[in-house]
């Protein structure tokens, strides 16, 4: 995959809609119409990993590196635009709004997620 310099952005500017922990919903592909958990988010790549989904079987030989020769099964990241996340609040997959209030003990202005569903923040499952 080619790399294009202008878009690489410092890390801390990269950021999805999806976020790790979210549940979403997979639009496209062989397991679309199905939910999962969000095992990593990628979002220099703008992709996400989610738990049991787009497996991948690998045949494995063994050699350097691999002890034992089979099948393994890998999920493989899938598209950010390929999902929609689940509200944490109504359950309903959900287009994301990106709303700017004061937050936490220091009253800093913070980005969060709302659902457009409801209108609900969208609860965040890990810090980072
Ligand atoms: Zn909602």
């Amino acid at each position: 995959m080619a790399e294009h310099p202008k878009e690489r952005k410092p890390l801390h500017l990269v950021k999805l809609h999806v976020h790790k922990g979210d549940t979403v919903l997979i639009l496209a592909g062989k397991d679309r119409g199905k939910t999962g958990k969000v095992l990593r988010a990628m979002p220099r790549e703008n992709r996400v990993i989610v738990e049991g989904l787009n497996i991948a079987k690998k045949h494995m030989r063994a050699g350097r590196g691999v002890l034992q020769s089979g099948i393994i099964e890998k999920a493989m990241p899938i598209h950010a635009s390929n999902v929609m996340v689940q509200c944490t609040e109504c359950g309903k997959p959900t287009r994301i709004a990106h709303e700017r209030v004061p937050m936490g003990v220091d009253q800093k202005v913070r980005t969060r997620r709302v659902c457009k569903q409801c209108g609900k923040p969208i609860q965040e499952h890990t810090r980072d």
